[in-house]
């Protein structure tokens, strides 16, 4: 399994680039950013920026089990993986998760609809 969060200083000369999570493609394209405390939940997407007060999400519970905020970036890789990078706050370190999700047929990045 490859680790969450890498990346690769290969592909662009002078840039750092996150690859996927699964296969290492670095052609990932960020769909949706959602930041969740114990109380809210906010998301941007295409479609905008959603603030949900008084959230009783999954992310908003898990944020609040572990007492501390989850960042989590959605993606989509042209490679067809899907997934959530999840960065969760717990105690003064951060925690970096991958979670796979189902393969989408069709997606937007989040500067466009
Ligand atoms: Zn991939």
């Amino acid at each position: 399994m490859r680790k969450a969060l890498e990346t690769s200083v290969e592909e662009i000369p002078g840039f750092e680039v996150l690859v996927c999570p699964v296969c290492g493609f670095y052609y990932l394209h960020p769909l949706r950013v959602k930041v969740a405390t114990g109380v809210d939940l906010t998301v941007v997407d295409s479609k905008g920026v959603q603030v949900v007060r008084g959230d009783s999400s999954p992310e908003s519970k898990d944020a609040d089990a572990e007492r501390g905020v989850r960042i989590i970036l959605e993606y989509v890789c042209e490679q067809g993986h899907h997934g959530e990078i999840v960065f969760q706050f717990h105690k003064g370190n951060v925690f970096v998760e991958h979670r796979p999700l189902p393969p989408l047929g069709e997606w937007s990045v989040i500067w466009r609809d």
